[in-house]
């Protein structure tokens, strides 16, 4: 099962995806998290996305494809993957599917979660992430049981360089501008299936799968 969840950052894909990962057992790669490891080791890559990433604008495709396509070379993807974060543009979205079809292997489903802007910006400002597992909870939606202290791990919360108002609002225009033509792309392909991201994530989750349901 080859799945694509679009929607704009802070609609709750991480989210759904780590639980989508855990039941279908389909591995979940993030491009964001990618790249996160890749500035945190101070690779070559790493240091080219770091200031798009700072400004919230979209990382080179260069360097996005160069990681994914390592990533779904991997063994665990040899039966389908989840993508979070990818594709962001429709020039992305042509070389995914010339990467897929070069393997025999096509898009299956799309799932856009749907969130209004302004809770977007309230989710996002208030995230916090652990430094060491990279589990994510909420200042006030999903408070930790000790502020800055990770409720899995005990490690230290943190709040993501571009998880501040500006940059977030930066990031929504640009996913208004570059990545929601995708919806048209894959409407016309008959793939899309939007997703209302309102609510608990339980609900969400609920709606994701009447979304992909008989269609694995
Ligand atoms: P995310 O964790 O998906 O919100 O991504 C964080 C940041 O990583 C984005 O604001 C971009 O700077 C960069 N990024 C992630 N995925 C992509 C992509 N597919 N294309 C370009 N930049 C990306």
């Amino acid at each position: 099962m080859h799945v694509v969840l679009l929607g704009p950052p802070g609609a709750g894909k991480g989210t759904q995806a780590k639980l989508i990962e855990r039941e279908w057992h389909v591995p979940h790669i993030s491009t964001g998290d990618l790249l996160r490891a890749a500035v945190a080791e101070r690779t070559a890559l790493g240091m080219k996305a770091k200031a798009f990433m700072d400004r919230g604008e979209l990382v080179p495709d260069d360097v996005v494809v160069r990681l994914l396509e390592g990533r779904i070379q991997a063994i665990d993807c040899r039966t389908g993957f989840l993508l979070d974060g990818f594709p962001r543009t429709v020039p992305q979205a042509d070389v995914l599917d010339a990467m897929l079809s070069s393997q025999r292997r096509h898009i299956d489903h799309v799932i856009s979660l749907e969130v209004d802007r302004e809770e977007l910006v309230r989710r996002l400002s208030g995230r916090r992430m652990c430094s060491a597992c990279g589990n994510i909870c909420h200042i006030t939606l999903d408070p930790p049981a000790a502020p800055g202290v990770c409720d899995h791990c005990g490690g230290r919360l943190v709040q993501r360089a571009d998880d501040n108002e500006d940059t977030v609002r930066a990031r929504l225009r640009v996913y208004e501008e570059a990545t929601a033509p995708l919806h048209d792309y894959y409407r016309a392909r008959g793939l899309l299936r939007c997703v209302d991201g309102s609510g608990t994530v339980e609900q969400v989750l609920a709606r994701v799968h009447l979304a992909l349901d008989g269609r694995r």
